[in-house]
Protein backbone atom coordinates (compact mmCIF):
# COMPACT_ATOMS: atom_id res chain seq x y z
CA UNK A 1 0.00 0.00 0.00
CA UNK A 2 1.84 2.88 -0.63
CA UNK A 3 1.56 6.67 1.31
CA UNK A 4 -1.62 7.90 -0.69
CA UNK A 5 -3.87 4.67 -0.59
CA UNK A 6 -2.76 5.37 3.53
CA UNK A 7 -3.84 8.65 3.18
CA UNK A 8 -7.27 8.10 1.58
CA UNK A 9 -8.09 5.42 4.45
CA UNK A 10 -6.62 7.81 7.16
CA UNK A 11 -9.16 10.50 5.64
CA UNK A 12 -6.65 12.96 5.27
CA UNK A 13 -6.37 13.11 1.08
CA UNK A 14 -9.03 11.97 -0.96
CA UNK A 15 -10.87 12.01 -4.46
CA UNK A 16 -13.34 14.64 -4.08
CA UNK A 17 -16.69 14.02 -4.01
CA UNK A 18 -20.11 14.42 -5.89
CA UNK A 19 -20.97 18.49 -5.59
CA UNK A 20 -24.55 17.50 -6.13
CA UNK A 21 -25.95 19.61 -3.15
CA UNK A 22 -27.22 22.70 -4.85
CA UNK A 23 -29.92 23.44 -1.93
CA UNK A 24 -28.56 27.28 -1.67
CA UNK A 25 -29.22 27.85 -6.04
CA UNK A 26 -32.57 27.42 -5.53
CA UNK A 27 -34.63 30.64 -5.10
CA UNK A 28 -37.94 29.91 -6.45
CA UNK A 29 -41.16 27.54 -6.09
CA UNK A 30 -41.51 24.99 -8.53
CA UNK A 31 -45.07 24.77 -8.05
CA UNK A 32 -46.09 28.48 -8.06
CA UNK A 33 -42.89 30.37 -8.74
CA UNK A 34 -43.26 32.58 -5.53
CA UNK A 35 -39.73 33.23 -3.59
CA UNK A 36 -38.71 30.38 -1.37
CA UNK A 37 -37.21 31.32 2.47
CA UNK A 38 -35.08 29.08 4.61
CA UNK A 39 -38.07 28.49 7.37
CA UNK A 40 -38.09 25.98 10.81
CA UNK A 41 -40.89 23.57 10.23
CA UNK A 42 -40.14 21.63 13.24
CA UNK A 43 -37.33 22.52 15.89
CA UNK A 44 -35.86 18.78 15.52
CA UNK A 45 -35.48 18.89 11.72
CA UNK A 46 -32.89 21.12 9.60
CA UNK A 47 -34.88 24.45 8.37
CA UNK A 48 -36.62 23.89 5.19
CA UNK A 49 -37.01 25.70 1.59
CA UNK A 50 -40.54 27.02 2.12
CA UNK A 51 -42.79 29.19 -0.91
CA UNK A 52 -43.35 32.76 0.68
CA UNK A 53 -46.76 32.91 -1.54
CA UNK A 54 -48.60 28.94 -1.53
CA UNK A 55 -46.34 27.34 1.19
CA UNK A 56 -45.18 24.46 -1.22
CA UNK A 57 -42.03 23.12 0.97
CA UNK A 58 -39.47 22.31 -0.97
CA UNK A 59 -37.26 18.93 0.29
CA UNK A 60 -34.04 18.54 -0.73
CA UNK A 61 -33.87 14.90 -0.79
CA UNK A 62 -30.82 12.67 -1.03
CA UNK A 63 -29.84 11.50 -4.69
CA UNK A 64 -29.81 8.12 -5.18
CA UNK A 65 -26.84 6.27 -7.10
CA UNK A 66 -25.79 3.00 -7.93
CA UNK A 67 -22.38 1.61 -8.88
CA UNK A 68 -21.57 -1.97 -10.05
CA UNK A 69 -18.23 -3.70 -9.43
CA UNK A 70 -17.99 -6.15 -12.53
CA UNK A 71 -15.86 -8.96 -12.61
CA UNK A 72 -14.79 -10.59 -15.88
CA UNK A 73 -12.16 -12.79 -17.32
CA UNK A 74 -9.65 -14.45 -14.32
CA UNK A 75 -10.79 -11.66 -11.70
CA UNK A 76 -9.93 -8.64 -13.28
CA UNK A 77 -12.71 -5.92 -12.58
CA UNK A 78 -13.79 -3.15 -15.04
CA UNK A 79 -13.50 0.50 -14.22
CA UNK A 80 -14.50 3.37 -16.46
CA UNK A 81 -11.93 7.07 -16.95
CA UNK A 82 -14.73 9.58 -16.44
CA UNK A 83 -14.85 12.12 -19.75
CA UNK A 84 -17.21 14.39 -17.41
CA UNK A 85 -16.74 16.14 -14.10
CA UNK A 86 -16.87 15.68 -11.52
CA UNK A 87 -14.23 13.48 -11.47
CA UNK A 88 -12.84 14.21 -14.87
CA UNK A 89 -9.86 11.71 -16.04
CA UNK A 90 -10.34 9.70 -12.91
CA UNK A 91 -11.38 6.17 -12.53
CA UNK A 92 -14.77 4.98 -11.36
CA UNK A 93 -16.83 1.62 -11.67
CA UNK A 94 -19.92 1.84 -13.85
CA UNK A 95 -22.90 3.44 -12.34
CA UNK A 96 -25.15 6.53 -12.10
CA UNK A 97 -28.00 7.93 -10.76
CA UNK A 98 -31.29 6.06 -10.18
CA UNK A 99 -34.74 7.49 -11.73
CA UNK A 100 -37.22 7.67 -10.20
CA UNK A 101 -39.45 4.51 -10.09
CA UNK A 102 -36.79 2.56 -11.60
CA UNK A 103 -35.67 -0.18 -9.23
CA UNK A 104 -31.93 -0.31 -7.82
CA UNK A 105 -31.30 -3.41 -9.51
CA UNK A 106 -32.31 -2.34 -13.31
CA UNK A 107 -30.66 0.65 -12.59
CA UNK A 108 -27.21 -0.67 -12.10
CA UNK A 109 -27.95 -2.81 -14.69
CA UNK A 110 -28.37 -0.60 -17.41
CA UNK A 111 -25.79 1.70 -16.20
CA UNK A 112 -23.15 -0.88 -16.73
CA UNK A 113 -24.28 -1.44 -19.90
CA UNK A 114 -24.36 2.36 -20.98
CA UNK A 115 -21.14 2.69 -19.56
CA UNK A 116 -19.11 0.08 -20.24
CA UNK A 117 -20.65 -2.07 -22.87
CA UNK A 118 -21.50 -4.80 -20.81
CA UNK A 119 -24.55 -7.34 -19.69
CA UNK A 120 -24.31 -8.30 -15.90
CA UNK A 121 -26.04 -10.65 -13.90
CA UNK A 122 -25.91 -8.88 -9.72
CA UNK A 123 -24.19 -11.29 -7.39
CA UNK A 124 -24.11 -9.36 -4.28
CA UNK A 125 -24.81 -6.09 -2.36
CA UNK A 126 -21.59 -5.05 -1.47
CA UNK A 127 -22.47 -2.18 0.83
CA UNK A 128 -24.39 1.41 0.87
CA UNK A 129 -22.13 4.84 1.24
CA UNK A 130 -23.18 7.97 2.62
CA UNK A 131 -20.87 10.83 3.55
CA UNK A 132 -21.89 14.05 5.55
CA UNK A 133 -22.72 17.23 4.19
CA UNK A 134 -23.17 15.13 0.38
CA UNK A 135 -26.09 14.86 -0.93
CA UNK A 136 -25.48 11.06 -2.70
CA UNK A 137 -26.45 7.77 -1.06
CA UNK A 138 -24.40 5.04 -3.27
CA UNK A 139 -25.49 1.42 -3.26
CA UNK A 140 -22.60 -0.57 -4.86
CA UNK A 141 -23.55 -3.82 -6.34
CA UNK A 142 -21.15 -7.31 -7.22
CA UNK A 143 -22.04 -8.70 -10.73
CA UNK A 144 -20.58 -10.50 -13.37
CA UNK A 145 -20.47 -9.95 -16.86
CA UNK A 146 -22.83 -12.08 -18.81
CA UNK A 147 -22.32 -10.73 -22.72
CA UNK A 148 -21.11 -7.73 -24.45
CA UNK A 149 -18.09 -5.96 -25.21
CA UNK A 150 -16.34 -3.58 -23.07
CA UNK A 151 -17.02 -0.04 -24.73
CA UNK A 152 -17.79 3.40 -23.37
CA UNK A 153 -19.88 5.95 -24.06
CA UNK A 154 -19.56 9.80 -24.17
CA UNK A 155 -19.29 9.90 -20.50
CA UNK A 156 -16.04 7.24 -20.41
CA UNK A 157 -12.25 8.05 -21.68
CA UNK A 158 -11.23 4.81 -21.76
CA UNK A 159 -12.61 1.64 -20.09
CA UNK A 160 -10.05 -1.27 -18.53
CA UNK A 161 -10.12 -4.67 -16.93
CA UNK A 162 -7.94 -4.85 -14.37
CA UNK A 163 -6.35 -6.91 -11.78
CA UNK A 164 -7.21 -6.14 -8.19
CA UNK A 165 -3.23 -5.34 -7.77
CA UNK A 166 -3.57 -2.80 -10.48
CA UNK A 167 -6.57 -0.49 -9.31
CA UNK A 168 -5.15 2.77 -9.53
CA UNK A 169 -5.69 4.01 -5.75
CA UNK A 170 -4.93 7.44 -5.89
CA UNK A 171 -7.16 7.97 -9.44
CA UNK A 172 -10.16 7.29 -8.26
CA UNK A 173 -12.71 9.39 -8.90
CA UNK A 174 -14.68 9.34 -5.35
CA UNK A 175 -14.55 8.70 -1.76
CA UNK A 176 -17.30 5.75 -2.84
CA UNK A 177 -15.10 4.53 -5.63
CA UNK A 178 -12.76 3.47 -2.94
CA UNK A 179 -14.86 2.46 -0.47
CA UNK A 180 -16.48 -0.10 -2.78
CA UNK A 181 -13.60 -1.41 -4.03
CA UNK A 182 -12.23 -1.44 -0.85
CA UNK A 183 -14.82 -3.40 0.77
CA UNK A 184 -14.97 -6.17 -2.39
CA UNK A 185 -11.66 -6.88 -2.26
CA UNK A 186 -12.26 -7.58 1.31
CA UNK A 187 -15.31 -10.10 0.11
CA UNK A 188 -18.38 -7.60 1.63
CA UNK A 189 -20.82 -9.67 0.11
CA UNK A 190 -25.06 -9.30 1.22
CA UNK A 191 -27.59 -11.55 -0.54
CA UNK A 192 -29.48 -9.90 -2.98
CA UNK A 193 -33.97 -10.24 -2.30
CA UNK A 194 -35.19 -11.91 -5.75
ZN1 LIG B 1 -45.30 28.27 -4.36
Amino acid sequence: MDILCELYLLGVAGPELHPHDESHTFRFCPRCGGALEHRVLKITEPARLVCTQCGFVFYIDPKIAVGTIIEVDDGQLVLVKRAIDPGYGQWVFPGGYVDRGETLAAAAVREAREECGLDVRLEGLVNVYSYPGRAPVIVVYAATATGGTLCVDDEGLEVAALKPDDIPWHELAFRSTHDGLRDYLAGLRHPLHR
